[in-house]
This record gives C-alpha cells, structure tokens and sequence, in this order.
C-alpha cells in the first residue's frame, strides 16, 4: 500500500510528563531526610488506620505500608493518649529500622496536643493542619497561629490539607454572597472550587506571615470528584509554587476507588502538578492496608515518573488462547518479580526498569517480547506447542512440554544475574 497521508514535518513530541515547578520541602527524622517538591521524585503517602493509642498495632502497620513502598506515613493525633503514644511509635519504628517519616494528622484540638505535647511535636516529621477544622470566629487564627508556632519551634514542615467534606463554611458562606450579587453568578460549584484555593491558600499565607518559610508549607486541596479534583488543582498550581499533596479523597473501594484515583491522579501528574500522592481506598474487609500503596506506586511507574517494580507486559488473552497456560505463567511471573523486590533491590541495582513481556500467541507475541529486555510468546490455539524466548530483542531459545514456566523464571533469574548482578572487584 502506498502512502498517502503526509509526513508530520517536525517529529512528534514524546510521551512524558511536563516538568513540576514547586518549591522543594524537606521532612526529616534524626539525621534522615526525604525532599518533597523541585526536583525531588513524586512521593507515595499513606495513612494508617489502627487506633494510635495502639502502639504496637500502629507501628506494625506503619512497617507494612513503609515495606510496601510508602515513603511517608500519616497517623491520627486526636486525643492526647494518642499523642502521648506517638514518640513510643517513633521509638518502635526505629528499633525495628524502619526508616520511614511519620506524619501527625490534627483535627479540632491540633492546637493543644501539639502544644501540650512536645514529645510528640518532635517525633513528627510534618503535621496536617485542616483549616476548616481549627476552630470558629477569633479562635481560628489563634488556634491556627498555636500550630505554626509548634511547627517553627520543632523545625517541622505542615500541610495545609483543605477538604471539601470539611470545608471552611464561614469562607464559603462569604464567598457565595459575593457570588449572589454578581451580574453573572457562577456556578455552585465553581464557588466551591474558589473556597478550596482560598481557604489553602489564606492559611498558607498566614503561617508564611508567621515565619513559616514558604517552601516548608504544602498544600492540598482534596475532594471526591475525577473532574473537580482536576479544575481545582490546575487552578492553585497557577495560583501557587508550593509542594503540591495530591489525592482524591474517599475514592472508595476495590476498582471504583482505583480507577478514579488513577484517572485523577494521572492527569494531573501528566501536566506536571503534584508532588506527593495519597491513594484513598476504603479496603474491603480482610484486605491489606497496603493495597492504597500498591495502586499509588502502579500510578507513578505506569506515568514513567518512577520506577519500583520490573514491569510485566501482557496481552488480554483472546480465542487464540483457550487454555489458562497463559494467565498462569503471566500471574506466576508478576507475584514471583514482586516478591524478590524487597532482596534484588539492593543486590541488583536497576532491576526495577526491567520489562519482561508474556504474550498468548504469535499475532502479537514475538513483537511485544522483542520491545522487552526479556519476553516469551506462548503457543496459541493450534500453533506449534512452541514458546520462543526474545532475550534483548533476540531470539535466545525455545521452549517446549510440561515445564515452560518454571523454566521461563529460571531463565529471568539468570538473566538478572547477568545484567544486573553486582560485579566483584577484582584486586
Ligand atoms: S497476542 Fe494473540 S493471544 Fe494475545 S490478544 Fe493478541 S491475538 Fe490474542
């Protein structure tokens, strides 16, 4: 076939995110130090949901979300045994060398447990402070004012964490006088927009006014809907240079909850907005804590932003695939990776980036395993009872009969060796 649509005169821009402009933070605990924002790498946040007066409980949770992959983890001070239990956490955490920043999250009282207990103060790394939740009339500033004041004296970055379930409602109410009486009255919901940056931003530039310093105080504006997550937080990454939180709040549960946060996430991260991400999944019973994790990270490696686990390329299967050969080895392939991240982390540098492809069958097979560093295309209906094996783009072998996946891992695992494997300096 001839071709008959012109040729593009410039070369098509490549797929990658826009580049972010924040400030950089730095949250710290004893001599460690993660950066958030500027250069820095997008974070992955969680949040517990253990009573924090349980103090093993917590830090036990805190272990598995860090060991999942979150590099932050947020924990509620609500009460002040919660507040006395946090140094012993802190404690806990570090006997058992989990190095992970804890996060102290204020709602209501913030201002007295933060004040009250500067054990507490100083074991957080950075303290949520939700503005709509600091209190009413002459007490918000002061109460607010009681927090920044800890944050400066205890060296500690803040989050002004706007929401809209709890939004500041004298703000709100003032607003939509102001929107009654124009010509053109906007939207409810644009209102609303307005009242999440400006309730963020009003509180950000109090603390600054208090001598926060500016790149220390991260915002975030969240609320539950895919589009309004997106409108307002285009709108206050114009509006500000802070380090940006992003999180779509009460995503829900198992793929209604994934999904959305993906899809909100994902746009934004794309245009360069957001610096930390937080996954709100409500897990089903039984389910780990951990999943919100999973799903945060499957975000930022599926963008390119990051990269934590070897990533496995497979086709959806169709007829040309009736026997579960397939989904097996492409399952077995994936849990066997994931499971060998925690010791090849550090025993093979950059095994992380590896693409390993499992295809069905030879429509699509060869092709796909020769984009991978190391692919297999299984035998479709009524094809040889063949697999070739595409190592770096190469037909390396084929393989045959009973044993294809064990073989097939034995084959990853050498080649992960080969390319991977730490060379032993010889003197
Ligand atoms: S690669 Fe083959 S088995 Fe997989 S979806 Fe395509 S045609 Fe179907």
């Amino acid at each position: 076939m001839q071709a008959t649509v012109p040729t593009s005169e410039q070369p098509i821009p490549l797929g990658e995110p826009a580049a972010r402009r924040s400030l950089q933070a730095r949250v710290t605990w004893g001599d460690r130090v993660v950066t958030v924002g500027g250069n820095a790498p997008v974070r992955v946040q969680s949040m517990t949901n253990t009573d924090t007066v349980d103090v093993i409980g917590t830090a036990i949770q805190v272990k598995e979300l860090a060991l999942a992959g979150s590099e932050m983890v947020r924990i509620t001070v609500n009460t002040p045994e919660a507040a006395e239990a946090v140094p012993h956490i802190r404690e806990q955490l570090d006997r058992m060398q989990i190095d992970v920043p804890l996060i102290g999250d204020f709602h209501y009282n913030g201002h007295r447990l933060l004040t009250e207990y500067p054990a507490m103060a100083q074991a957080l790394s950075k303290y949520r402070i939700n503005p709509g939740n600091v209190g009413k009339g002459d007490k918000r500033d002061r109460q607010f004012g009681m927090m920044i004041e800890a944050a400066i004296r205890h060296d500690k970055p803040v989050r002004i964490g706007v929401n809209w379930g709890s939004l500041d409602q004298e703000l709100l109410a003032m607003l939509m006088d102001t929107n009654a009486s124009r010509a053109q009255p906007w939207e409810a919901r644009q209102v609303m927009y307005e009242a999440l940056i400006q309730s963020a931003l009003d509180s950000a530039a109090y603390a600054v006014e208090l001598g926060m310093r500016r790149e220390q105080v991260l915002i975030s504006c969240k609320v539950s809907g895919v589009q309004d997550l997106v409108a307002v937080y285009r709108e206050l990454s114009k509006r500000c240079d802070h380090p940006l939180h992003l999180g779509l709040t009460e995503a829900g549960m198992g793929t209604k909850g994934t999904v959305a946060s993906a899809t909100a996430l994902g746009i934004l991260l794309q245009q360069g907005i957001g610096d930390t991400i937080r996954v709100s999944l409500t897990p089903a019973p039984g389910e780990a804590r951990t999943q919100e994790v999973t799903v945060a990270l499957e975000i930022l490696q599926s963008l390119g932003l990051r990269t934590f686990v070897p990533s496995v390329t497979a086709c959806p299967g169709c007829g040309r695939t009736t026997s579960t050969t397939f989904q097996e080895l492409t399952q077995q392939i994936d849990h066997f990776l994931r499971a060998q991240m925690p010791v090849w982390r550090a025993k093979y540098p950059g095994v992380e980036a590896m693409k390993v492809a499992v295809m069905g069958c030879i429509v699509n097979g060869p092709g796909e395993s020769k984009h991978a560093d190391i692919g297999i295309s299984l035998p479709g209906t009524g094809e040889a009872p063949a697999a070739p094996v595409y190592i770096d783009g190469e037909k390396a072998m084929t393989l045959r009969g009973e044993g294809i996946a064990s073989e097939f891992q034995a084959v990853v695992e050498q080649y992960i060796e080969r390319r991977f494997g730490q060379k032993t300096a010889v003197s």
